[in-house]
């Protein structure tokens, strides 16, 4: 299977039939492209609140350049990252894709991050309650519990980061968590539809240290029905 032909070709010709069987519903990645390119990127979002409305616990000038600067550096910087990214589509030249997707790592999630973080304060604060509270209950004991480990997590980032309060899908429940180096890989907040496992457990005693054509079989055998499945539940509810 992985025999005379050119790594290159291999991928090329298993990524085009993978695409085949999806053709009528759209290729993703010339669709995906114009569909950016149409909304005009990311944008920052306006503070909730007047720059004013923490004080003392924040002052304005804080929150005029946490929000005005550094939050719409991330901005620019994940909006550059995805016209690089297309370009890179556009000339199939991916040789820079592992420097482009850290970026594309470190400004989506500090877009995503800070997004949130503006979200999860307001002027008089919100109380716990409701099916959010049983949550927690039925999670980590009490709410009481609950707030000691997140402030004890949040104390605890190692160097800079986040606290984080999350809701994970696949179990169902609450987790605490910490974001140390959020560039480090992902893109916090984004729902993950398909993966490929490349620990060397995956593919060792097949592939042993040809990767490439792991990958490439993987992408013969890729369940992008499962991925669809995925994506119309996480989109139907729109952006958060
Ligand atoms: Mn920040």
């Amino acid at each position: 299977m992985h025999g005379g032909m050119g790594r290159r070709d291999f991928i090329r010709s298993v990524g085009v039939g993978a695409l085949g069987v999806t053709a009528g519903v759209g290729v993703p990645g010339a669709m995906s492209t114009v569909a950016a390119n149409e909304r005009g990127g990311y944008a920052l979002p306006a503070l909730p609140y007047d720059y004013d409305a923490l004080e003392p616990f924040l002052g304005a000038q804080t929150l005029r350049l946490h929000h005005d600067k550094h939050h719409q550096g991330y901005v620019n910087g994940l909006n550059a990252t995805l016209a690089e990214l297309a370009a890179a589509r556009g000339a199939g030249d991916f040789s820079a894709v592992k420097h482009l997707s850290r970026d594309l790592a470190f400004h989506g999630s500090g877009h995503v991050l800070h997004s949130l973080y503006w979200q999860s304060m307001s002027p008089e604060g919100a109380p716990l309650e409701g099916e959010l509270a049983r949550a927690v209950v039925r999670d980590f004991g009490s709410a009481e519990d609950f707030l000691a480990q997140f402030a004890a997590a949040t104390r605890k980032v190692e160097g800079s980061g986040w606290g984080v309060v999350a809701y994970e899908p696949t179990g169902g429940r609450l987790l605490v968590l910490q974001a140390e180096k959020h560039q480090d890989l992902t893109v916090w907040g984004a729902v993950v539809l398909l993966v490929c496992d490349v620990w060397e457990h995956a593919y060792y005693l097949d592939y042993q240290n040809r990767r490439a054509d792991y990958v490439s079989g993987f992408l013969a055998r890729a369940n992008w029905a499962f991925a669809g499945r995925r994506y119309a539940q996480a989109a139907a509810g729109g952006p958060a």
